[in-house]
């Protein structure tokens, strides 16, 4: 019922607009290790480990070999929008860096306790940072360590009890989730080494996923998934228009091997991984017709000029928009068409047998 009151509109306090919001930048354990991951790649890191206990729930560490911080940052780092790759709005038109907007950090603080170990090139020992819930610097010690950035957080979602049990209910389907996503990074990144462990318990820790960082898109395919579903792909090249092309791999007709939909479908805009709810339709509706009984792999990184596509359009960055996305689709499935239409199709699903 309305009062009688009048009612007042007030600012938030800025402190709880962070709280509020922080929620949305880091849903769940994948997208935190995702901005971590990032970072490290931003930094120029040619290996990247990333250390979970207890599959992340109690701490997950991502350490890199990277540019590290300045001593004259370690204030500012995890402050609410304070980013060292963005510093105009125009730029937000030529990015290149995974990172822009200066919110992951100071995210993680909100929801998790977080320290970083660093060292530049000018340095010659390591400093350990300790940041509280605000993202405000409060421990400083020297420490040993080689040039690169070990960020730590322990006890995520501790400030958000329901999240907090939802994610301990759910950590199982949170791990896959995050080793799926950091396929999608391993995959993709050309010369860098990824390695993700996990300890529980008492147990020793143990790899569960590793590249060598020596090249190309078919290494790393032969490194995470085997030889034998390299085999069963085929690459894809396609000019779209000026600037604009899709490059990558997909099943052979009579030879797909993703076990569940959406199983080892990988998409990139700009070496960017990200969801393609349209293009992930339109190869499985394609392969469906050449093939009822599979679901295809696919591995496709979409070249667009950064004026071209937006990637500010929600807080984890996951979606994009295309300025021209019909083209792209129209030339995807003319492509797609040539590979799985049905005269090739029963060849080799003939040839499988
Ligand atoms: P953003 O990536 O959008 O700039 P973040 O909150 O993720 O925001 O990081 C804030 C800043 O901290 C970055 O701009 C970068 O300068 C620095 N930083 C974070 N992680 C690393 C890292 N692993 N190596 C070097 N610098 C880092
Ligand atoms: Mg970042």
């Amino acid at each position: 019922t309305p009062s009688d009151s009048p009612t007042i509109i007030r600012p938030i306090n800025k402190g709880v607009v962070h709280r509020i919001c922080a929620g949305q930048v880091i849903l769940d354990l994948s997208s935190a290790v995702k901005e971590l991951v990032e970072n490290s790649l931003d930094a120029g890191a040619t290996s990247i480990e990333i250390a979970l206990k207890d599959y992340g729930k109690e701490c997950f560490q991502v350490i890199d070999n990277g540019s590290g911080i300045s001593p004259n940052n370690f204030k500012v780092l995890a402050l609410k929008h304070h980013t060292s790759k963005l510093g105009d709005f125009p730029d937000l038109q030529s990015l290149t860096t995974f990172g822009f907007r200066g919110e992951a950090l100071s995210s993680l603080c909100v929801l998790g306790n977080l320290t970083v170990e660093t060292r530049t090139k000018y340095e010659s020992v390591a400093t350990h940072l300790t940041y509280d819930r605000t993202g405000l610097l409060v421990a400083e010690k020297k420490t040993a360590r080689q040039i690169g950035t070990t960020v730590t957080v322990n006890s995520l979602f501790s400030s958000l009890p329901v999240r907090c049990k939802e994610f301990t209910r759910n950590i199982r389907k949170e791990y896959g989730k995050l080793i799926s996503l950091l396929n999608a990074y391993a995959l993709i990144a050309k010369g860098v080494r990824l390695v993700c462990t996990n300890k529980t318990g008492k147990s020793v820790k143990s790899v569960v996923l590793k590249t060598q960082g020596s090249g190309s898109l078919k290494d790393n395919i032969i490194t995470l998934f085997g030889m034998n579903t390299f085999n069963c792909l085929q690459p894809l090249t396609l000019c779209i228009s000026d600037g604009c092309e899709v490059d990558g791999f997909v099943s052979k007709p009579g030879q797909g091997n993703g076990r569940n939909i959406g199983d080892r479908q990988f998409f990139y805009v700009n070496g960017r991984p990200v969801d393609m709810p349209k293009i992930t339709k339109l190869v499985n509706e394609l392969y469906r017709s050449a093939n009822s009984q599979q679901h295809p792999v696919a591995i496709l990184n979409f070249t667009v000029p950064t004026r071209a596509c937006d990637v500010n359009v929600t807080p984890d960055k996951r979606k994009v928009f295309f300025s021209d996305e019909n083209t792209i689709l129209h030339a995807l499935r003319e492509g797609l068409q040539q590979i799985y239409s049905s005269s090739n199709a029963c060849y080799a699903v003939n040839k499988a047998e």
